[in-house]
């Protein structure tokens, strides 16, 4: 008697809700394929590499995590997750001292930073699947063989069971607007905040500041990290690498202003914060449009998932916002999908 044909799943979109959803679906059993319009993975868990000349003219590589720089675990869950990547490598623990307007503490709750960059974690949940990257998936249509999945008009994937959107909610309202209307009104209505990003390499201002993060309460900046100062990164010696994020009130603002205004700007207000003149070495802006999910866009289940057509949706804003909302929702997804094809092969 031959086997039951695996069931197959694509999913669209290999940041964490993606790749966690993923990775609990082959380890139950089913055939899953990702794509991902990226050049690499991690979606919003982002890292970005740049070059700068020295002054006697050596090439100097910089690498800038300038999506979430590390985030907290606080479900039993996802806690249950990170202490497992921690014990494989993937994640340090973090307890930065932070600047909140010059009184200086440390929060109670460590921080969990991937390691060696931001993307690592999502890389090892995918490391042995079926991904495609560079690759923009513009229409799923249902066909009576199964789904098909087509990027600029060509079929990227067919015949396939169920397809998993995990992607911000903006863009899979596109997916979504043809097969449950409903997921799709409800994804535009959620207020995605933006964030411009300074990442920036400066000689080690003298004395280095007290503080791994600063959180200004006013001002330009919602949050500066220095960079080199999380575990798992090198620090060159003299040197200081940074990122800092806008606040939401300022990224709003100035959304659409030309990167170059955007970068001086934050340039100037981090030199203020540290208190000296800065000798910049490399700067440059990068504007998410959407960065963080507000949590009140949560669902209850955390995730959406349609068995009469095999379509699900998965990722922060459906999940309670942040890594951990898109981890438990990726998560929760692969849940639903597994207890349902067991269902339907006992019926
Ligand atoms: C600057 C910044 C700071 C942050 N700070 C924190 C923090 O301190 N703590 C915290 O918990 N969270 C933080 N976050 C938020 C956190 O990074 C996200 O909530 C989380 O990573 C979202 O994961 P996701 O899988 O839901 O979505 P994403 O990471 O956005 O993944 C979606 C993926 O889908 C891909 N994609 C999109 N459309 C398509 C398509 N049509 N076809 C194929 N692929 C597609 C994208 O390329 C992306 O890789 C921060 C985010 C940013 C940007």
């Amino acid at each position: 008697m031959s086997a039951a044909p695996r069931p197959s799943v694509a999913i669209v979109g290999a940041g964490l809700a993606g790749a966690a959803c993923a990775r609990a679906l082959a380890d139950a059993g089913f055939a899953v394929q990702v794509f991902d319009k990226s050049r690499g993975v991690g979606g919003r868990m982002a890292s970005r590499r740049a070059e700068w000349t020295g002054p006697d003219g050596s090439p100097n590589p910089a690498r800038f995590d300038h999506g979430a720089p590390a985030f907290e675990a606080r479900s039993e869950a996802f806690l249950g997750f990170v202490e497992a990547a921690e014990r494989d490598g993937l994640l340090a623990r973090w307890a930065p001292v932070v600047d909140r307007d010059g009184r200086l503490d440390r929060d109670k709750a460590p921080q969990w930073v991937p390691t060696p960059d931001t993307p690592a974690l999502c890389r090892a949940l995918l490391a042995d699947l079926p991904l495609l990257t560079g690759c923009m998936v513009d229409t799923l249509r249902h066909e009576p063989g199964g789904w098909v999945l087509e990027a600029s008009g060509d079929a990227v994937a067919h015949g396939v069971d169920s397809v998993v959107v995990a992607i911000p909610p903006p863009q899979a309202a596109v997916l979504l607007a043809l097969h449950r209307p409903d997921w799709a009104e409800r994804a535009r209505a959620v207020a995605m905040g933006p964030c411009w990003t300074l990442m920036a390499v400066t000689d080690a201002p003298a004395p280095l500041p007290a503080w791994d993060l600063a959180r200004p309460s006013t001002g330009p900046i919602g949050l500066i990290v220095r960079s080199d100062a999380r575990p798992g990164r090198s620090r060159v010696p003299g040197r200081a690498h940074w990122v800092v994020h806008a606040s939401d009130a300022w990224s709003r603002t100035h959304l659409e202003d030309p990167a170059a205004e955007v970068q001086a700007r934050l340039q100037d207000a981090l030199a203020q914060h540290v208190g000296q003149p800065l000798a910049w070495h490399h700067a440059s802006a990068h504007r998410w449009r959407y960065a963080h999910a507000p949590a009140d866009a949560a669902v209850t289940g955390l995730c959406d998932w349609d068995a009469d057509v095999g379509l699900g949706a998965c990722g922060d804003a459906l999940g309670g916002a942040g890594v951990e909302g898109a981890w438990r929702s990726g998560r929760a997804l692969a849940d639903r999908l597994v207890a349902w094809h067991r269902e339907a092969a006992r019926a």
